[in-house]
């Protein structure tokens, strides 16, 4: 049984482009992690940094939160194979036009499976399978992230209901369970940057029920 404990590690001041933040660095130190693939041998340890970029009062009301989940080849080389960086420019512009809200940044490349698996699978989808398809094939299961970690985070930032920019259940799901309740949905819906980032966001749809409605409250 896998058991998490989460510290913050440092906080800093961080002007951005979309207005002047706080940057605060949080370490989940997970002991027993379940492995991602089914098979390997169980580690002792594993060590998760998450990164929260706060704006303004964010305890004055339930402040606005995306959950972004690293993507180096979306985030940084602006792949257009998938809608990371536009969901996270989305969620920033969001939070600055709001003038409070947080955005926490998980370091679980390819929804957790690492980066090399993530370009394996690229292989994989460029001869026909779906995102899904090729973590299977490759033995990973389709989603290997913890959100009890932003969870925790959250928490620690005295945070214990949010308005969730999100298209993914799951997250709801995995916050409400972690003991912050989300008083909102806020739509991450993106127009689809390509033809191979429209195929990925249908297969987000069908096969792990990503919600491509407009916003909802509870
Ligand atoms: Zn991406």
């Amino acid at each position: 049984m896998s058991s998490i404990t989460v510290t913050k590690v440092a906080e800093a001041d961080f002007p951005s482009r979309w207005g002047h933040f706080r940057v605060h660095g949080f370490e989940g130190v997970i002991t027993q992690p379940e492995p991602c693939r089914p098979g390997d041998p169980p580690a002792a340890r594993r060590v998760e940094g998450c990164v929260a970029l706060v704006l303004g009062d964010i305890h004055a009301a339930p402040p606005v939160v995306r959950i972004h989940s690293q993507c180096l080849t979306g985030d940084v080389f602006g792949s257009l194979r998938c809608d990371c960086r536009q969901q996270f420019e989305l969620a920033m512009q969001r939070i600055g036009d709001e003038g409070a809200g947080i955005l926490i940044y998980e370091q679980q490349e390819g929804r957790g499976i690492g980066l090399m698996a993530k370009l394996r699978a690229y292989e994989l989808q460029d001869m026909g399978l779906d995102t899904v398809q090729a973590n299977l094939e490759l033995g990973y299961k389709a989603d290997c992230r913890i959100f009890e970690i932003p969870a925790k985070a959250l928490k620690l930032l005295g945070v214990h209901a949010v308005r969730l920019i999100t298209n993914n259940p799951e997250k709801i799901a995995a916050l409400e369970e972690h003991g912050i309740r989300v008083v909102e949905r806020i739509s991450a819906k993106v127009p689809p940057a390509s033809p191979l980032a429209e195929r990925y966001l249908e297969t987000k749809q069908a096969q792990m029920g990503h919600l491509f409605t407009e916003a909802q409250t509870e």
